[in-house]
């Protein structure tokens, strides 16, 4: 079922107490919150509003409620392609509900290397306990999907650690934040904008007083939407906060630490009758290897089925009658590397680059290797990396000695649908872009709530932190503000 969002049809200028930018985990748990606390906010969010009855990678939804079709490069030597939700709910309307803490330790050490005040995994996890019960996510008592079996029979002989995953979903379906959040703040108050794309905000001294916004009515005519307000949280994701911030004139550690999870897929033919598309994501994964590498099924749709074959049609196009008995898997990495965001003037979206390390190269060629193994010992008999011009491997084929393999950065096609880190957290003002409560450094009610201020790349499914950190923040700034 869809949500109730109000859609523009003239110029208007809005006034609230808080307004926020993006409707996404992070920006919804921060209008749930505030609006419980009788505040009057108004949410702006680009994307259209949400409806949970397509499915999620249908062509129709690719084209509606993912930004550029699912499809944007970041840039560098190898072009790492990644994909944003873009929508009422955001990433949460389209992604696979896995739902998973960043571990413990790591948010210790974050916190200590960030100067993160009140931060760490027992500080973080009465939030954490908050935002999972708010979307029901639990491992599923039933037995295993087929995809989930595959990996579970090759972990199995090859005596690999293979965990079940936590999933946020119900008897209706996914507990999206426009199926949990958004619906009950919602009833409390909050009003909530679609196709309503902020331009620019506007700065006096340390005060963001106003935004500019262009929103689109239902016959596509352009109309322009001013907002005053006491506070405003950006919540519009890891690539386009930062992108706002800059388009604006705030630059200090704004967009400077991209950090994302580079993963590969292969797509594996097996003899018997698997139907991929029939079934949701696997919610297993090999963890094995964690915290560096993490093997798991990916979502299996024709068009995935069909990029991957364009990979190297003369060795793959034997396969296109073989659908149903195709899956794809990846490897995905926890990954030193870092890029940028920029904005350029001219340009609607940002211009994105990222650098894959010696070390993450040698992660994902890692990584590759064990999906390969797994993949085979759970019965393949074919596997093609995502690697173009890739003939692909057989079973007993001396894989490692793969000249393609060792030349991975001039041929691979990593993607990633987990990014953040673009404004980190912390007390440690030379790296930071934010305090240890998302507050933007030197200025006075401008506040970030989302991705963008996750320290470092989790190694895990981020929207749990999203959440949890959302969560701390604007408890925080309520009690401030008294
Ligand atoms: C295909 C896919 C599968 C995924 N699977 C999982 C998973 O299983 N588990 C998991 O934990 N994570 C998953 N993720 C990642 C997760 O969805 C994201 O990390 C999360 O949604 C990010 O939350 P956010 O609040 O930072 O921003 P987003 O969810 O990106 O929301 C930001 C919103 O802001 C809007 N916006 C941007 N700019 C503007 C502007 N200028 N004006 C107005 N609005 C704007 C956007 O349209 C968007 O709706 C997946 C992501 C994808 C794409």
């Amino acid at each position: 079922m869809g949500i109730e969002s109000f859609r523009i049809s003239e110029p208007i200028t809005f006034e609230c107490d808080v307004l926020i930018i993006g409707s996404g985990p992070g920006g919804a748990v921060t209008a749930c919150e505030l609006v419980a606390h009788g505040l009057d906010v108004l949410m702006l969010e680009e994307g259209p509003a949400s409806d949970s009855s397509q499915s999620i990678s249908s062509a129709k939804s690719l084209q509606k409620f993912w930004r550029n079709n699912g499809l944007t490069a970041a840039l560098g030597r190898t072009p790492v392609s990644y994909a944003e939700g873009r929508c009422v709910g955001g990433g949460s309307e389209i992604n696979s509900a896995i739902i998973q803490r960043t571990p413990g330790n790591l948010l210790d050490q974050w916190a200590k290397d960030y100067d993160i005040q009140d931060f760490g995994g027992a500080a973080l996890a009465p939030y954490y306990d908050k935002a999972i019960k708010a979307i029901n996510a639990r491992i599923n008592s039933g037995p295993p999907n087929p995809l989930s079996q595959l990996m579970i029979n090759g972990a199995a002989a090859l005596n690999w650690k293979v965990s079940a995953l936590e999933r946020s979903d119900d008897a209706h379906g996914k507990r999206s934040m426009s199926a949990t959040l958004l619906r009950k703040a919602l009833t409390q108050g909050l009003r909530l904008v679609s196709e309503c794309r902020v331009n620019k905000i506007i700065f006096k001294g340390k005060q963001a007083i106003s935004i500019k916004a262009t929103a689109e009515d239902v016959h596509g005519r352009k109309h322009s939407v001013i907002v005053f307000f006491k506070d405003i949280f950006i919540a519009a994701g890891a690539v386009h906060t930062p992108a706002l911030l800059l388009r604006s004139g705030i630059k200090k550690n704004i967009g400077r630490t991209l950090r994302l999870h580079p993963t590969l897929k292969a797509l594996a033919h097996f003899p018997q009758l698997i139907e991929a598309h029939k079934h949701v994501l696997a919610p297993h994964a090999v963890t094995e290897f964690m915290p560096d590498i993490r093997l798991g099924c990916s979502v299996f749709r024709p068009g995935f089925f069909g990029m991957s074959l364009a990979e190297d049609w003369q060795h793959r196009a034997h396969l296109e009658a073989e659908i149903d008995h195709c899956a794809i898997y990846y490897a995905m990495i926890r990954a030193q590397g870092v890029g940028r965001i920029y904005s350029i003037a001219g340009l609607r979206d940002p211009l994105v680059t990222f650098k894959l390390t010696g070390r993450d190269w040698d992660l994902l060629r890692r990584g590759l290797l064990a999906l390969s193994q797994l993949l085979f010992a759970a019965g393949a008999t074919e596997i093609f990396p995502s690697i173009t011009g890739h003939s692909g491997w057989r079973r007993d084929q001396l894989i490692t000695a793969d000249p393609l393999i060792e030349n991975l950065p001039a041929n691979a096609n990593p993607f990633t649908i987990h990014i953040f880190s673009s404004c980190p957290m912390g007390g440690d003002k030379e790296r930071c872009a934010t305090n240890s409560f998302g507050k933007i450094y030197d200025l006075e009610n401008t506040y970030i709530a989302d991705a963008s201020l996750i320290p470092e790349a989790p190694g895990v499914n981020p929207q749990a932190t999203i959440m949890a950190i959302a969560e701390r923040n604007v408890q925080h700034f309520l009690k401030l503000r008294g």
